[in-house]
């Protein structure tokens, strides 16, 4: 067989691998940063919901306050009552009474309203702050798993290079490009069989001249189908005689 051929055989063999390590190791990043967003909207929920149970706890002060203050106002009306011997200021001092009796009531019933809204908040801050901290622990695991497989991934993908590169001395850097470039469009294939006079790839019939000159493997033929690289493999030839 052409050593070329030999070569590009090798090249489809060692920069398969290097390009799984490197699409394993381009992973990483994408990951860790999943886990940043994950957890940044994880944060920003715990804060909203602590921000609005904080709302919820000063309204229910606020009230509290103002319901103490109307029933102190009504206690201090009623006492007024009773030191008042003018008709027309007692049945004003009344209708005060009556109206504070109306502002506490309500206030009452908001006040029981709010003491719920607390609760239910304080329930789902709680619930919000345990999926954060479950969130977190479990992720920083997978941080610390992802950091390690990363520094092991750039170690084999340097070594994957490396053999590449190796390769790449023996072959003709032209050659060299235009496999780079049908192993970049063909998914990582570029190699593939001619046996049986069809291209073991796209399945184009090869001319008779083209099939011969790759089970000679004496030249660099191309597919032109799918410009793959074409080899003859001899260990099919068996399986393929009946087809030939
Ligand atoms: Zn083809």
């Amino acid at each position: 067989m052409d050593p070329r051929l030999t070569s590009l055989l090798k090249l489809q063999e060692v920069l398969s691998v290097q390009r799984k390590l490197e699409m394993q190791y381009e992973e990483i990043p994408k990951r860790q940063n999943e886990i940043h967003i994950f957890l940044k909207n994880l944060e920003d929920e715990a804060g909203a919901a602590e921000e609005k149970f904080k709302q919820h706890e000063i309204e229910q002060k606020n009230v509290e306050l103002e319901l103490q203050q109307g029933q102190e106002d009504r206690v201090k009306k009623e006492a007024q009552l009773m030191t008042i011997k003018n008709n027309k200021e007692y049945q004003a001092t009344l209708a005060e009474i009556e109206s504070l009796d109306r502002r506490n009531s309500r206030n009452e019933e908001r006040l029981i309203e709010l003491i719920d809204a607390v609760d239910k908040q304080r329930t789902i801050l709680n619930e919000k702050k345990n999926e954060l901290e479950k969130r977190q622990s479990d992720f920083q695991s997978e941080l610390a798993e992802l950091e390690k497989t990363e520094k092991g991934l750039n170690k084999k993908v340097e070594a994957a290079r490396q053999e590449t590169d190796r390769i790449k001395e023996h072959v003709d850097p032209v050659l060299f490009q235009r496999f780079v470039r049908v192993f970049n469009g063909k998914q990582g294939h570029a190699m593939a069989t001619a046996n049986g006079g069809h291209c073991g790839a796209c399945s184009i019939r090869l001319t008779p001249r083209l099939m011969q000159l790759a089970k000679r493997g004496q030249d660099i033929v191309v597919c032109e189908g799918c410009q793959r690289f074409l080899y003859w493999d001899h260990s099919l030839e068996e399986d393929q005689l009946g087809a030939l």
